[in-house]
């Protein structure tokens, strides 16, 4: 089993910088009602300069792709959105460096970096933000790649996970970033994080499948 190798690697960013651009106005107009609405520019900016940076064919390693994805996500985009999810590629990939390819080690890479924008936020599970699409889906993720190893499998249960975790946001108050500023009044509402995080997955699943 290859597990998630360069190749793949890269065809997530590249793919996410593809439904990032595509998806733009989407995440800006979430960001717009809860927040300052530019979380689809941020978005498109980070991954767009993120696939430039990791370059395309198989050579190099999975940890070395998402270390330089996180590290240009976090010198590229200005908002929170940027360091958090640069770190959450820098700490997979760091944690990948170390490890060996069994097809688990990038769960627990994933899951690793989910933790890291834990503690750099300090954010929570019900507390309205890309977490709550991140952390179900790498708890799906590795649950598969675990039980029966299997990453086409793993990265769809990540998938579905983070596309469920991110419409219920909706009926969730925001106790962290910009739209915890609105109180009672950011539920009713996605989260644009949130949403983010499950085209993230679906780009994922994606890379993977094909
Ligand atoms: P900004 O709010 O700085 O304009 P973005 O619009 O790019 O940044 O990103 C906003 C998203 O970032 C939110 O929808 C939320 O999901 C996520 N977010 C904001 N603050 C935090 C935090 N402290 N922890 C986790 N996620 C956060
Ligand atoms: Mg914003
Ligand atoms: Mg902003």
């Amino acid at each position: 089993d290859p597990g998630i190798d360069a190749g793949a690697a890269r065809a997530w960013v590249r793919g996410a910088a593809d439904v990032f651009g595509r998806r733009m106005d989407y995440l800006t107009g979430l960001d717009t009602a809860i927040g300052d609405g530019d979380h689809g520019t941020n978005m498109q900016r980070g991954f767009a300069a993120a696939a430039e940076a990791v370059g395309s064919g198989d050579h190099g390693t999975a940890g070395e792709v998402f270390t330089t994805t996180g590290r240009t996500l976090i010198s590229s985009v200005g908002g929170a959105s940027g360091p958090l999810y640069g770190s959450l590629f820098r700490t997979a990939g760091k944690r990948l460096s170390g490890a060996g390819t069994e097809p688990g080690d990038v769960g627990s890479a994933l899951e690793d970096g989910v933790e890291a924008v834990g503690r750099l936020g300090g954010a929570r599970e019900g507390d309205k933000t890309l977490l709550d699409a991140c952390l179900p889906a790498v708890a799906a993720l590795t649950g598969v790649l675990r039980s029966r190893g299997d990453v086409v499998e793993a990265a769809r249960a990540a998938a579905d996970a983070a596309a469920k975790g991110a419409k219920d946001t909706e009926d969730m108050v925001a106790r962290k970033g910009r739209a915890s500023y609105m109180g009672q009044r950011s539920a009713g509402h996605r989260d644009p994080g949130a949403a983010s995080a499950a085209l993230l997955f679906e780009a994922l699943a994606t890379a993977v499948g094909e």
